[in-house]
């Protein structure tokens, strides 16, 4: 299975090429020339899989030659062996509503799952390949530890991680910080998010500067994070929907990585009824969803940071297969946002989009209150991530639907917010090695893109 960009259809890619890319060099995000569909007996195996033989299978379909079975599998268990949950995804069901921990690895979000395959990914292909490179990713909080915990230590690689400067909990901070590896590199920059994101999507683009440092990226748009995302869709179906009915599955959402990969699982044939993009505050998923008008507004800060994105790098793919797989036309619609500020779809791909989607979003009050009440009627406590994929769910309609909700974060990662709502403190998991008194390694830097070259450019 090869590969071309959403701006470029004509490029063929290997997966080896485009896991170390990243990001296509005309700004177009990656996709496979063919999504495979599973015949009915490739599903049923599905059934008796454990959650690593289901990551296994998954890959497989996606990854061409660049890993023989043996290094596969090594990498798969390797991954999966620093979890705190024997079965890697655990299901809590509470009422109508199937909650699905995401949170059981190294650094208590979602976004391990597929890190530490990366992390594997590199290390393999870079002890044969004899050559070094650097990570540099922004992230809103979780994807930076997630990453680091991914890679430190690792040969040939370094990681440069820039997070907004007092936009992200302690927690989150701490975890990335208190990494004392000699290839972590922590930035703090004086933006948001979105600002953070720009910054490394301008140095993909720089050619020479990415060539020269031998750039590659792990942020949401990999690839390779997508494949791994698409597993615990299918892991939910055949271990936790006894019913068999079709799922509706509601995903708190930022940069649409997490939920893209659900789209995915649904093309291969997994029974999926729904998707529901559950946002904060910053609800431009949401407002394009409900109007077609895609319109980035000011970044609001809030109680579940890693969803205050507006720029959902990841709406591309679907985009894409709104234009009917036409590069042109999707290039229209960038430039639109360009130059205009937005873009709008027509109305026959906005039907199309509702076709797989519908959205939600969630105050801070509303976040809060939901916190609580789950608090109080389950003695069960959610993150508030966790919160605004719980509040679309609880409208009437879906009483009689198998409905699951990604938990994906543990509520310790946000005790700030949860002080807030419950006044308790919650506790970090008990086997979760976070020395809170280390000290803090990171450097603060303007929002620059110059200044932060040159940074990296001195630490290599
Ligand atoms: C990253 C993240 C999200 C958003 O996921 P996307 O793939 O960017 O949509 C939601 N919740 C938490 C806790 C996250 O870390």
């Amino acid at each position: 299975m090869n590969y071309f960009s959403t701006r470029n259809t004509k490029l063929n890619l290997s997966f080896k090429k485009i896991f170390f890319k990243g990001l296509s060099e005309d700004g177009g995000l990656f996709l496979p020339n063919q999504i495979p569909k599973l015949s009915d007996k490739e599903l049923k195996i599905f059934e008796k899989y454990n959650f690593q033989q289901m990551s296994f299978k998954i890959f497989k379909y996606f990854i061409g030659d660049t890993f023989n079975d043996n290094e596969l599998k090594k990498i798969i268990d390797t991954a999966y062996s620093k979890f705190r949950e024997p079965n890697i995804v655990d299901v809590k069901i509470l009422d109508h509503i199937s909650y699905v921990q995401l949170h059981h690895g190294p650094t208590l979000a979602f976004k391990d799952i597929a890190m530490q395959v990366l992390g594997g990914m590199y290390e393999l292909l870079l002890k044969s390949e004899n050559i070094k490179i650097n990570l540099v990713t922004a992230t809103s909080g979780d994807t930076g530890a997630a990453a680091i915990d991914a890679i430190k230590d690792k040969k040939n690689v370094n990681i440069f991680v820039l997070h907004p400067h007092n936009k992200i909990s302690s927690v989150q901070r701490q975890l990335m910080t208190t990494c004392n590896a000699e290839n972590v590199f922590n930035i703090a920059i004086k933006g948001s998010f979105d600002d953070c994101q720009k910054i490394v999507k301008d140095m993909f683009v720089d050619q020479d500067f990415a060539n020269k440092i031998n750039m590659s990226g792990v942020n949401s748009i990999n690839w390779a994070r997508i494949i791994a995302q698409i597993v615990y869709y299918f892991f939910i179906y055949y271990r936790f929907n006894n019913s068999k009915k079709p799922i509706v599955v509601s995903v708190p959402t930022g940069n649409f990585g997490d939920i893209y990969a659900g789209y995915v699982a649904k093309q291969m044939g997994l029974n999926i009824k729904e998707l529901i993009v559950a946002t904060n505050q910053n609800n431009i998923l949401q407002r394009c969803i409900n109007t077609g008008e895609y319109k980035p507004l000011d970044v609001a800060e809030s109680i579940s940071p890693s969803m205050d994105i507006q720029v959902a790098s990841n709406f591309e793919r679907i985009l894409f297969y709104l234009c009917n797989e036409n590069a042109e036309d999707l290039k229209k619609l960038m430039n639109d946002l360009k130059t205009k500020g937005y873009f709008k779809l027509s109305k026959k791909q906005l039907e199309n989009l509702r076709d797989h989607f519908s959205a939600s979003s969630c105050s801070e009050d509303e976040t809060l209150k939901i916190i609580q009440n789950i608090h109080k009627k389950f003695d069960y406590l959610i993150d508030p991530h966790t919160a605004t994929g719980v509040k679309p769910l609880l409208d009437q309609k879906y009483k009689r639907e198998e409905c699951f909700c990604f938990e994906t974060a543990h509520p310790s990662k946000f005790p700030a917010a949860i002080l807030k709502a419950i006044n308790l403190k919650p506790e970090l998991p008990k086997n979760l090695k976070l020395n809170v008194n280390q000290e803090e390694k990171f450097i603060i830097l303007d929002n620059n893109l110059e200044a932060i070259k040159e940074y990296i450019s001195n630490k290599i």
